[in-house]
């Protein structure tokens, strides 16, 4: 499988926009890495076409939250040629099962692996979303029941809106 959320809280930023064609047509590799789309689809009681199993591997090898227009680049960049009403649909299909959940911000909506729980940095001028490993704000989440009584559950559900470093002040 890709990096995961927790390894990317570890590691560098991601270049955004760089390719991720790295093993979306994999097809008929068998390892523990390509199968893992479809063990999730089948969990989750869909057929594993393949424009699931790709969409699922770019969210997973790209580690980020894409939208339809921005899911359409990356599989045409990697040879995969779709319509962008198949990709809509194909997120749609996905979120609706719960493998995949959506961050509505400023622009289109952006759409995530359901996995690790993560919360939201969401950008209010390029939309951009990244995920944040739900360990980092462990003790703020704490606070949220402390001071609300309201118990965040273990999701990742939390939302925070800036301007994000290419965007600056
Ligand atoms: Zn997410
Ligand atoms: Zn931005």
């Amino acid at each position: 499988m890709g990096r995961t959320l927790a390894d990317r809280a570890r590691g560098p930023r991601p270049e955004r926009g760089s390719s991720v064609s790295v093993a979306l047509q994999t097809e008929h590799d068998r390892t523990a890495a390509s199968d893992e789309p479809r063990v999730r689809l089948r969990r989750h009681g869909l057929r594993c076409t393949p424009g699931r199993l790709q969409m699922l591997r770019l969210l997973i090898v790209s580690g980020r939250h894409l939208s339809i227009t921005e899911a359409w680049e990356e599989l045409a960049r990697s040879d995969i040629a779709v319509h962008p009403a198949t990709v809509y649909r194909t997120l749609e299909t996905l979120t609706a099962a719960g493998l995949v959940h959506v961050v509505h911000g400023p622009g289109p909506a952006r759409y995530g692996i359901t996995g690790e729980p993560h919360h939201h940095a969401v950008c209010r001028r390029c939309g951009h979303v990244e995920g944040l490993a739900s360990r980092h704000l462990t003790e703020a989440v704490g606070k949220i029941e402390e001071l609300t009584g309201l118990r965040p559950d273990s999701s990742g559900s939390l939302l925070v809106y800036g301007r994000c470093a290419d965007c600056g002040d």
